[in-house]
């Protein structure tokens, strides 16, 4: 459930010269919604295990295109991958179809975490906050539906997540649940 407080989630790259709102529907979910372990989205990100956020384009303004940072690169036969030609950040992936994926670690601290609010308590494990969520999109969209390329997880610790998973991509195949190892026992038996 899309948290119905807030409609629109914001984001940008670390340097700020891409900056961008998305505006969602009442109730909407997002189609695609999941982590993937290519080895392209990790090189691209840095990220062992990047998150990827489909939303229509429609929805993002201003568009990526017309921000003179942003630049794409060309990843695969159809594919391209976005990102800011200023401070580097990686931001999006996009196919010839032109459906948009966004890199859900460049939404804003504040709508996926929550607003610090009040004062730090000072305690044994450094200071801790207090956290306003209301309006925040976290629980939402930080729940990946599920993992693709799992093929490539580091067994035991980027298997064990929550959700369906897939070996490479989600066409044609069965998901399932559990990790590699579990999978591994099945298959051998
Ligand atoms: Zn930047
Ligand atoms: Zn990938």
């Amino acid at each position: 459930m899309v948290n119905s407080r807030t409609k629109t989630v914001k984001g940008g790259c670390l340097c700020a010269a891409i900056r961008f709102t998305i505006t969602l529907p009442e109730g909407w979910q997002p189609e695609c919604n999941g982590t993937c372990q290519c080895t392209q989205c990790r090189k691209f990100t840095g990220a062992l295990v990047p998150q990827n956020i489909g939303i229509p384009k429609e929805y993002v303004e201003p568009s990526f295109d017309s921000q003179p940072s942003y630049k794409t690169y060309q990843s695969g036969p159809k594919s391209y991958r976005g990102f800011c030609s200023t401070c580097g950040s990686s931001l999006t992936f996009m196919d010839t179809k032109g459906q948009l994926w966004i890199h859900l670690g460049s939404f804003d601290e504040e709508d996926l975490v929550g607003r610090k609010v009040g004062e730090a308590y000072e305690t044994k494990w450094g200071k801790i906050w207090e956290w306003d969520a209301s309006g925040s999109f976290g629980q939402e969209l930080a729940k990946a539906k599920d993992h693709v390329w799992v093929e490539n997880a580091v067994p035991g610790v980027t298997d064990v997540m929550a959700g369906k998973k897939y070996m490479c991509g989600r066409e044609g195949v069965e998901g399932f649940e559990g990790g590699l190892m579990e999978l591994w026992k099945e298959v051998k038996q």
